[in-house]
C-alpha cells in the first residue's frame, strides 16, 4: 500500500482523539474540513464563520500547504533537496526565501538546544531508511556507517547564509526540516485564516495544534494520546492564541528482531532517542513548540528541564516509556488525565545553573 495511505490511517487515529475532544462533529456553529499534506491529516475547525467565507479560506490554506510541501520536502526533487544537493557537491544555491528563514529558525533551535535537535540530521534519518515514502522495514544500519555520520559532525550552524544564496562549510549538511516545518507551516495556516477575519479556530496538523479564540462561550478542548496504548491520556483547555505539539515514539517506526526503532533520532548517539515514549510542550509559536517536543523527547526525563528553560518553554509533559509522567507546574494545574499516569512527578524547566527559568 502506498505510504501515504498507511500514514493517513494511522494519523487519522491519533487526530480522531483531538478533533472530536475539541468539537464533537457535527456540532452547532462549527465548521471542519480535512486536508492532506506533509503526509498528514490536517484538520481545520472554525467557529461562527458563514459557510462560504470558510470555504474560500480552507482553499487558499490548502494552496498554502501544496507548496510548503512541495519546496519543503526531505527526498521528493523540490527547492530543498536542490539545496542539498549543492551543499554536498561544495556549492551555493540561491535558494527560496521560505527554505532561508527555516534555515535560520533551525540554527536558533539547534544552538538553544545544545545540538539535541538538530536540522542537519537528514543524512542520518536517510540511513536508518526513514527518508522514504515506504514505511522503513530495517535492519537497523551498521554500528560503522553510523560512526561514520557522527565523525561528519554535520550541524546547520556550519551553513553561512548571504541574501538568498547558502553555502555551507560542512558537506555532510543535509537539511531535514520534519521537527519543526509542521509547526512553522501551522502558524502560516493560522495567520491566513486571521487576515480573512476568521479569529475563534482550531488548526490540528496530526494532533499538533494551534487555536484561536473560543469555542463560542467556552475555550477550546484537545486531547493528548496516550503514547502506550489506545485511546486519549489526558485533556486540556485551551483559549486565546496558543499551540499544543506533541512528539511520540509511535508516529514513524519498524520492528526488527524483536525491537522498536523510531523516528526521532539522538544526533549523540545516532541512534533513536531512547527514554521517552511522548513530549508534548504548549507555546504561543508553532516551530518552536515544534522543535521543543523534538528536543525534549531527545533530552528524556532526565534532562528535559535544562533544555526547557534554555529554549523559554513553560509547559512540557513527558511520558517516559514506563508511562511515569513528568509535567511542569502550571501545566498541571490546567491537564486533566483521563487515566492516571504510574507515577506524575513535577518539575521546573531549570537552567543547569540551577536557577528557575
Ligand atoms: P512527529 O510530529 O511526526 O512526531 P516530530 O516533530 O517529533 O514529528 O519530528 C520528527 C521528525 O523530525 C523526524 O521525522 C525527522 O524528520 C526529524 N528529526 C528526527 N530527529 C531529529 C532531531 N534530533 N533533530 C531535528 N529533527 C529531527
Ligand atoms: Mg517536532
Amino acid at each position: 500500500m502506498p505510504d501515504f495511505r498507511k500514514t493517513a490511517r494511522r494519523l487519522l487515529l491519533s487526530v480522531v482523539f483531538p478533533a472530536l475532544a475539541a468539537c464533537t462533529a457535527p456540532e452547532r456553529g462549527v465548521w471542519q474540513q480535512q486536508l492532506f499534506a506533509f503526509g498528514t491529516l490536517i484538520d481545520i475547525s472554525l467557529y461562527d464563520v458563514d459557510e462560504t467565507r470558510a470555504r474560500a479560506a480552507v482553499q487558499a490554506v490548502d494552496e498554502m500547504y501544496q507548496r510548503q510541501h512541495h519546496d519543503w520536502h526531505a527526498w521528493q526533487q523540490g527547492q530543498l533537496t536542490d539545496l542539498n544537493n549543492a551543499i554536498s557537491a561544495n556549492r551555493s544555491l540561491a535558494t527560496d526565501l521560505s527554505i532561508v528563514t527555516l534555515i535560520r529558525l533551525g540554527q536558533k533551535f539547534e544552538a538553544g538546544s545544545d545540538g539535541l535537535f538538530n536540522p542537519a540530521i537528514g543524512g542520518l534519518l536517510d540511513l536508518w531508511g526513514f527518508q522514504q515514502d515506504d514505511g522503513p522495514q530495517g535492519p537497523p544500519p551498521s554500528a560503522a556507517s553510523i560512526q561514520e555520520w557522527l565523525d561528519s559532525a554535520p550541524s546547520s550552524l556550519q551553513l553561512d547564509i548571504d541574501g538568498q544564496m547558502v553555502s555551507s562549510r560542512n558537506p555532510a549538511v543535509d537539511l531535514d526540516l520534519g521537527g519543526f516545518a509542521k509547526g512553522y507551516s501551522v502558524g502560516k495556516a493560522v495567520d491566513l485564516l486571521e487576515q480573512r477575519g476568521i479569529h475563534n479556530l482550531v488548526v490540528n496538523a496530526g494532533g499538533d495544534l494551534c487555536v484561536r479564540g473560543k469555542h463560542g462561550s467556552r475555550p477550546w478542548r484537545i486531547g493528548i494520546r496516550n503514547p502506550l496504548g489506545p485511546g486519549i491520556l489526558a485533556s486540556i483547555e485551551l483559549q486565546g492564541s496558543i499551540c499544543a505539539f506533541t512528539s511520540g515514539n509511535y508516529e514513524r517506526y519498524f520492528d526488527y528482531q524483536g525491537r522498536r526503532y523510531h523516528h526521532i533520532l539522538d544526533p549523540r548517539t545516532g541512534y533513536p532517542a531512547s527514554g521517552s515514549a511522548s513530549v508534548t510542550v504548549l507555546a504561543e509559536d508553532p516551530a518552536l513548540a515544534d522543535a521543543a517536543a523534538t528536543a525534549l523527547f531527545v533530552a528524556g526525563p532526565g534532562q528535559w528541564p535544562g533544555i526547557a528553560a534554555a529554549m523559554h518553554i513553560r509547559d512540557v509533559l513527558l511520558i517516559d516509556e514506563q508511562g511515569n509522567a513528568w509535567i511542569t507546574p502550571e501545566l498541571e494545574q490546567r491537564i486533566h488525565f483521563e487515566r492516571e499516569p504510574r507515577q506524575l512527578t513535577i518539575v521546573s524547566p531549570v537552567s543547569p545553573g540551577g536557577q528557575l527559568h
